[in-house]
């Protein structure tokens, strides 16, 4: 069960927990802003009321998880989001993520390889207040070629390599934020595609993910 009330707690709660992130080094008050809007309670069960402003991951259906808010934030960052910027992500697990790429202006194609968390989005509460989401169900390794070239593309599970038709699917100077590794710690990295068609790679931080997995479920 979920509650769709966002009380004055809820909204103290969230201002608090956009000071923590800006504590642990998230600078763009863009993004800040954008994640202070979104009630992330709606994401979770009734059971998580009192800790979803906690900077923590938690479960969602089918074993999943909704991301860290410091990693939705410092994701969001490295990806250098511009309005109208067409972004796939892999990954929709709750949503989460996608509202905060939608909430920063950008078009935004998600896919989900569980077809329970897919379903569910049909009927979100938040769904109708991002338009420019496209939900698809399918394998994140395969994209989404008939809508392809992407400006930005988002990996939000731990990546085992590269998916090369993924980078096919960019713009020249299109970036792509990756954390890739298996076992529990994965690298954050950014590709950007450069003009010759060569990539460049950066790497940042590590992090914790539930990992991309071939093949869609359901
Ligand atoms: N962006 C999400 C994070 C979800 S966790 C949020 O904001 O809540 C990662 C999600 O990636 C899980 O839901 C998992 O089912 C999904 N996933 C894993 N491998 C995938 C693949 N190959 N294609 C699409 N989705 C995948």
């Amino acid at each position: 069960m979920r509650s769709y009330d966002d009380s004055y707690r809820h909204k103290g709660l969230r201002k608090q927990l956009m000071d923590t992130l800006r504590d642990k080094g998230i600078s763009d008050e863009k993004i800040l802003g954008v994640m202070n809007d979104i009630p992330r309670h709606y994401f979770l069960d009734s059971a998580f009321d009192k800790v979803a402003y906690e900077d923590k991951a938690f479960p969602i259906t089918e074993g999943q998880t909704i991301s860290q808010p410091y990693t939705v934030a410092y994701q969001t960052q490295l990806l250098q989001v511009r309005q109208f910027d067409k972004i796939l992500e892999i990954g929709t697990g709750s949503g989460y993520q996608a509202m905060v790429l939608a909430g920063m202006g950008a078009q935004v194609f998600t896919i989900e390889r569980q077809k329970k968390l897919f379903d569910e989005h049909r009927t979100f509460i938040l769904r109708a207040k991002y338009p420019s989401i496209k939900y698809f169900y399918g394998d994140g390794f395969e994209g989404l070629p008939s809508y392809a070239p992407f400006d930005k593309v988002l990996i939000t599970a731990a990546a085992p390599f590269i998916p090369p038709k993924l980078i096919q699917q960019m713009k020249i100077g299109a970036k792509m934020v990756i954390p890739v590794g298996e076992g529990n710690v994965q690298r954050m990295l950014r590709l950007t595609v450069l003009p010759d068609g060569s990539v460049s790679e950066e790497m940042f931080d590590n992090f914790s993910f539930v990992p991309m997995v071939s093949g869609r479920n359901g």
